[in-house]
Parts: structure tokens; sequence; C-alpha cells
């Protein structure tokens, strides 16, 4: 028998998800942005839930094609650009929408051969300076790839660096208004959190990490008050238990100790399955649905928590690392990745591949 470990995908809650962005935005289109294989949860996996959006935003050409292959025919926007010239045959070929953030995008895209003009998102680089032309660059962006006979219709784009925390986004949008007035085409700002948090809506929102059931403003605000859904469990059970006295020690580096006699699990989960090492005594998880806490270190097969207080609990028990647990139960990742200084991104992104992964039953 394989080892316990399992991670179940939530499809009905990618969809209540969804219609939270919706709901934030009735009058935008929704870009599901499905970047790193849905945020680790598979393209494939997640495309039931996630089907009702207006288009899909990723940055890899083979994801791409994998929506294709699914059948998908809307809009599809490659949220980086094309890597390198060829890529914009692709591109013809499937029909999708690229970013272009830079001068060597637009020189490949007036060297393209193609009878079939692309449409284009324009990236303003308003203050993350990661991706995207200066608002001093960008009209004659914009008057470079009007003149080109290989696009279509040009929208504007740009990125929030802190819409999730104290500085806010009205610089950026500022910059944003600037730069882009006057000009025809639509545009597109919001992440999760300029959505969740500003109501920042326009022509397109692109919904990330809300879709995925994690708070990107957590620990201010939990799933709960944005009322989104774990879309992603990890779960395991109950391989050994322990019995502890005073002064007994748990697991590498003897990190934790007993204080007093104490029960512990151990479970088949550590972070060769990609739960975070880092995550350290005290880290929350549910044991039968019953709240618990994690002791001593993370090793690569196996983790340990507490089972002083719940009894009944033993070999075959089901743990829940996050997401949803027996009768009802949630942890969400938001927590486990705040204990690993971390942020549930990493932690949906990074299960491992030998943890089996498929699409809940409910
Ligand atoms: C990843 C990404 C998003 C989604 O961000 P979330 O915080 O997950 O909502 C939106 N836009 C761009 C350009 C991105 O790279």
């Amino acid at each position: 028998m394989p080892r316990h470990i399992e991670a179940l995908v939530h499809v009905s809650a990618l969809a209540h998800n969804l219609q939270r962005a919706r709901a934030q935005a009735p009058d935008a289109r929704v870009w599901a942005v499905v970047k790193a294989n849905a945020y680790g949860h598979g393209i494939e996996r997640a495309y039931d839930g996630l089907r009702g959006a207006d288009g899909f935003a990723l940055l890899d050409l083979a994801e791409a094609e994998r929506l294709r292959t699914l059948g998908w025919r809307g809009p599809i926007l490659l949220l980086e650009g094309v890597f390198e010239p060829r890529d914009l045959e692709l591109c013809s070929r499937l029909d999708l929408w690229h970013a272009v953030h830079c001068d060597e995008q637009i020189d490949w895209l007036a060297a393209h051969k193609t009878h079939r003009p692309h449409r284009v998102f324009l990236k303003l680089n308003s203050g993350m300076n990661r991706l995207g032309f200066t608002p001093a660059a960008f009209r004659g962006a914009w008057a470079r790839l009007g003149a080109l006979p290989q696009v279509d219709e040009i929208s504007a784009i740009t990125h929030f660096s802190d819409a999730d925390g104290p500085r806010g986004i009205a610089h950026q949008i500022a910059a944003f208004e600037t730069a882009t007035q006057d000009l025809p085409g639509e545009r597109c700002l919001s992440n999760s959190a300029a959505l969740l948090r500003h109501g920042v809506k326009n022509d397109w929102v692109r919904a990330g990490i809300l879709l995925y059931g994690s708070a990107p403003d957590f620990p201010e605000h939990d799933i709960a008050h944005w009322d989104l859904q774990p879309t992603m469990t990890l779960r395991s059970r109950i391989i050994a238990t322990q019995t502890l006295a005073a002064g007994d020690t748990v697991g590498y580096g003897s990190s934790f100790t007993a204080p007093g006699p104490m029960r512990v699990g151990i479970v088949a989960c550590g972070y060769a399955d990609g739960y975070p090492r880092l995550c350290p005594t005290g880290t929350p998880a549910l044991v039968d649905g019953r709240r618990t806490r994690t002791i001593g270190r993370v090793s690569m097969d196996m983790l340990e928590v507490d089972l002083t207080e719940l009894p009944d609990a033993g070999i075959g028990s089901e743990v829940t690392l996050w997401g949803r647990g027996p009768g009802g139960s949630v942890l969400p990742i938001d927590e486990v990745a705040r204990t690993a200084g971390t942020i549930g991104y990493e932690l949906m992104c990074a299960v491992a591949p030998r943890v089996t992964m498929r699409v809940a039953e409910d």
C-alpha cells in the first residue's frame, strides 16, 4: 500500500471563489490566473472549477497549449509575453494574447509573419520595477505597436506591488492614469488583493490567489472574512504513536522537550512531500478534524503531532495538514504558511511530485 499522504483539489470551491471574484467586479471580465500549473493544483484538475472565467492568464506556452487541448476556445493571455521570436508562431496558431513589456518584444512582432493580427497587452511599469515600459516610454511603445500590421487591439496592463499592504496602490494608479490618458483600449490592473481590498475593477481583473482559497492579506484578513473556500487539502494519517515522560525529546535535534506526560502521533508527511521544514512546534494541524499542533522538527518523511488532548486518536487517524478536514473542519493554508514565515502561494505551488493529487469527490 502506498503512503497515506494525498492532496485533494476541490472543484466546487474553485467555482465558488471565482464567483467571489465576479461579485467584486460585476461589470469586469475575469482572468483566472492559472500560472504555475494553476498554483500547484494542476490545470487539468482546476479547469472544471474555473471554466466559468472569461479567460485564462498564465506564463508558460506549454500550459497555454494544455488549455487549448482541454477545449478552451476563449481568451488566453501570456502575462510575460513571448520569450523568443518563434513563440509568436504559437501565439498565431493558438490565438494567444500576449503582454508586451520591452522593446525587443516589439522588434520580434515587427518581424513576425502572420495572417492574423495579435491582441496585445502593453505593460506599464507603474512602480513595481519588474516588467514594463516606464511612464516616459509608454506612449512611444504604444505608437510603435499601433503602427504594426501584426497588431490588432492594444490594451494597457500594469501590476501592483503593495495591494496587500499599507503602502497601497494610489501612487501606481496615478502613474497608470497619467501614462494611459486619452489612449483607447481596455485596461487591466487588479490582482486578487487590489480586487478584494481596493475594489479596482476596470475592464479586466486578474484573479489569482483568491481563486485558490488563500487570503492575499493574511493575517489582516482570513479566507472567512473574504468568504473564500479552501481549494486544496493536504492530508495523511498517523502511522505510529509514542508516549512521552517529562524531559523526553522528539525528533531531530531534540528541538522539543516534553514538559510532562504526553502522547504524540507520527504522521506520514514530511518536507519531501512539500510540507515546509521551517514549520516550528505549534504549527496547527487537524487530527480527525480536531485542532492540535505539530511538535518537534519536520523530517523528510514524517512529522509529529500532539495527541495529549485527543485520547481517541491513534494509528490510522486522519491528519489534515491544510485544507478541509472531516466534519466540516477547515485549516486555512495561510495559517500553516505563516508559521513557516511564508505565504499560502508557496505551499500550494510546492506540493511534491511524490504526493498523489486528485480531484476530491464532493
Ligand atoms: C500572478 C499574477 C497575478 C495574480 O496575482 P494574485 O496575487 O495571485 O491574485 C496577476 N497579475 C500578474 C501579472 C501576475 O503575475
